[in-house]
């Protein structure tokens, strides 16, 4: 069982199936509690001999006893979300309703010929045990044992044998849907989780997309606005994409953005960056505690030579010989007044400029970052932020 503790997708079932059958067992034995004392007071009432009295008081009682003991241990085992508790109740509870309570269904038949407590036990085993394959034929393999010592020693009359029988396939049945439903419900929840992670993963880098960055950042934004500490972001597009594709073609294109998307994640590397792409060829990194713009300014120079540095050959037509990225930075201490779109369409803005200032370089407000240094740049013909 401490295996089972390595969190699987099948053991996430098994766990699944374990909480849920202990909370059977908990309302199985308070019934069990509750019931036998009313059950046994009715059936002393009837008139029976001194010896069976005696072993069904001894029966009635220990059940009681038991139940209690199952009672506890199982309200524990499902309080605490002990598994291996919970494994040893529940099985050991199906094992003892299945034994004690054909035994005292035997008793019962053999005294009156009555099947209550056989009826009872069957519905308790239904409702206890969410049966898996291989419980189903453990319990059919009891149930046929237990249906030839009816018919032979205690020569059952064939109708009763008929209703024993229906009555088990029914409880049988009832038992499978029951572990059926249990096992669709949890594989179609693991099947929207998925999808929701899907929807919010870029599937050719396997990046965060729009979707994903936004949910992902939404609690440190608000951190932010609390704490009132920088944040920035960096975004990002690759020059002259376009004549890329149309150079070597759109498949080879999509091979260049996952090597510049792969390079934008390694040099964005701090657990707390958070990389995602936003469009066709445009990449976005939100850094929640940028310390100050020098910081995310030296990230974004990161990110910028990492993407040179990959030395991708781009398209002859081009005057730079590699593929290379522009970049917009901005920034902010943000108030309630501030939202992140405000910030996006900054960054933005940046990236505007950083194209029309010779791309491959770095801007951020007024200032173009790149190979010549830093100078201020007329920032005036602004276009339309996002
Ligand atoms: P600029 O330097 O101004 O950014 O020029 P550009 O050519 O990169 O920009 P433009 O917006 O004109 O072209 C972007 C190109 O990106 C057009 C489109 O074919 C390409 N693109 C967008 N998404 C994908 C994609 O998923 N795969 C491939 N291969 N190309 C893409
Ligand atoms: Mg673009
Ligand atoms: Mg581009």
């Amino acid at each position: 069982m401490k295996e089972k503790k390595v969190i699987s997708l099948e053991d996430k079932m098994w766990i699944r199936l374990l909480s849920e059958n202990i909370r059977r067992v908990v309302y199985t034995s308070m019934i069990l509690v509750i019931g036998l004392p009313a059950l046994f007071l009715v059936y002393m009432l009837f008139p029976v001999s001194e010896g069976v009295r005696l072993i069904f008081q001894g029966a009635f009682i220990s059940f009681e006893i038991v139940s209690i003991a199952f009672l506890i241990l199982s309200s524990k085992a499902m309080m605490k979300r002990d598994y291996d508790m919970t494994f040893f109740a529940v099985y050991s509870f199906w094992g003892f309703v299945e034994f004690f309570g054909f035994l005292i269904a035997s008793i019962l038949y053999f005294e009156q010929q009555d099947l209550t407590v056989y009826y009872l036990t069957l519905a308790a085993i239904t409702i206890i045990a969410l049966m898996n394959t291989k419980i189903m034929w453990i319990y059919v393999g009891f149930e046929m044992v237990f249906t030839v010592i009816l018919m032979y020693v205690m020569q059952m009359p064939p109708h009763q044998i008929v209703g024993v029988g229906m009555a088990n396939g029914m409880f049988v049945l009832l038992s499978r849907v029951l572990y059926n439903s249990q096992v669709s419900s949890h594989s179609m929840e693991q099947q929207v989780r998925s999808m929701e992670k899907d929807s919010e993963e870029d599937p050719l880098t396997g990046m965060l997309n729009r979707r994903g960055l936004e949910h992902k950042i939404r609690s440190s934004w608000d951190q932010a606005v609390r704490n009132k500490h920088i944040v920035a972001v960096i975004m990002m597009d690759i020059d002259n994409f376009k004549k890329y594709n149309d150079t070597f073609g759109h498949p080879q294109g999509d091979e260049c953005l996952k090597r510049v998307s792969a390079a934008v994640k390694k040099a964005a590397s701090r657990s707390t960056d958070v990389a995602a792409r936003v469009g066709g060829e445009e990449f976005l990194v939100f850094i929640p505690e940028a310390g100050s713009e020098v910081e995310a300014l030296k990230l974004a120079e990161k990110i910028r030579k990492t993407v040179e540095g990959l030395k991708i050959p781009h398209a002859p037509t081009v005057s730079n010989e590699f593929v290379t990225i522009s970049v917009g930075v901005a920034y902010v201490v943000p108030d309630e007044s501030d939202t992140l779109q405000k910030l996006y369409g900054e960054a933005d803005k940046a990236l505007y400029y950083a194209k029309r200032n010779g791309r491959n370089c770095i801007v951020c407000g007024k200032y173009l970052y790149n190979r010549e240094g830093a100078h201020q740049i007329n920032t005036k013909e602004a276009p339309e932020s996002k």
